[in-house]
């Protein structure tokens, strides 16, 4: 298993109490599904929660540290817990984006062998949402056969995306989203404060782990030199490719963000709905549907991953659109 550090952030707090208090009434389900609104990474919460429910003396929603089963949880050699995730593909090295069926396979294998130790066994599949139908159709049979002392955990992202017949077998534990004062006080543990951390939470739409992800990519300068540089080419003075080379240095997912936001800005302040837009006398409908329609298109073109050059195109295809929308508007 690769190193993961087992933790858990303030308001996932509640989940964890939950899961302990059923413990304890020995109510604990056979499969249980938790889903979590926030896209960061959620395995560091699977291996608390399992080292948790393991753990021989916890306290509060503090493990002990030194029973047999902290131990090895985090040495990560414990061998009655399991977690199925995405695996580096042989020859790009990149994440593959399917939960395949010959990890299914080997998660129900070992889901029936005896256990090793006096306590549960847990399997953990995250991301859920990424079983393909096949891999999703396997571990079925094993949710309608549960075994005694097994305890399986699905995580995901996106519970829409995780096939009904597997919903409906698992208990469904949410983690709901933290308040805006419990986010903006993580942040300010953080390192992050005051105006800095407020603007940082409207970009990452109230996830404080994005938002201290965006801060860690100076996602604000990039939004500022993004603004100015596009006002330029909208007034022709930039080209295409030169707007979008000074955003190729940035992470993909945070050029899809920057993108994705300019165009949700956009669209507002076309509909008229924009508050810190200037007054206007009418709102234009179709230019905001314009501009919707072109928010789709970009979030399927900027997928792509693979190489820049792709997309560069892709990038410069969307921009030149925006700017048609745009400057038609004053034709
Ligand atoms: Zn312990």
């Amino acid at each position: 298993m690769d190193e993961i550090n087992p933790q858990f952030l303030p308001w996932q707090a509640d989940v964890l109490k939950r899961a302990l208090a059923l413990k304890h009434q020995q109510h604990l389900p056979h499969a249980v599904l938790i889903d979590t609104a926030s896209e960061q990474d959620f395995s560091a919460f699977a291996c608390y929660l399992s080292m948790l429910l393991l753990c021989d003396k916890p306290d509060n929603l503090a493990t002990c540290g030194n029973c047999q089963a902290c131990e090895m949880m985090q040495a990560g050699t414990y061998a009655d817990y399991s977690l199925v995730t995405l695996e580096p593909n042989e020859k790009t090295k990149k994440l593959n984006k399917n939960i395949n069926i010959e990890q299914i396979r080997k998660l129900i294998h070992e889901v029936s062998l005896t256990r090793r130790y006096e306590r549960l066994k847990i399997a953990a599949i995250y991301p859920a949402e990424a079983m393909n139908k096949s891999s999703a159709n396997a571990l079925l049979k094993t949710l309608e056969e549960p075994a005694p002392q097994v305890l399986l955990m699905l995580l995901t992202h996106n519970r829409g995306r995780i096939p009904v017949t597997l919903r409906s077998r698992c208990q469904s534990w949410t983690i709901d989203p933290p308040a805006r004062t419990q986010a903006l006080e993580w942040l300010r543990v953080q390192g992050v404060q005051d105006e800095m951390a407020t603007s940082y939470l409207q970009f990452a739409g109230g996830d404080p782990v994005l938002a201290l992800h965006l801060k860690q990519h100076g996602y604000a300068s990039l939004v500022s030199q993004f603004k100015s540089r596009f006002s330029q080419f909208l007034r022709s003075e930039l080209s295409v490719t030169d707007l979008c080379r000074g955003l190729l240095s940035s992470e993909t997912a945070i050029i899809r963000r920057l993108i994705n936001m300019t165009l949700m800005a956009y669209c507002y302040q076309m509909s008229g709905v924009d508050a810190n837009a200037e007054p206007r006398s009418g709102s234009d409908k179709c230019g905001a549907q314009a501009i919707m329609d072109l928010r789709l298109k970009a979030q399927q073109q900027l997928q792509i991953e693979e190489n820049n050059l792709d997309l560069q195109l892709q990038l410069e295809d969307v921009l030149i659109s925006l700017k048609q929308i745009l400057t038609r508007r004053f034709i």
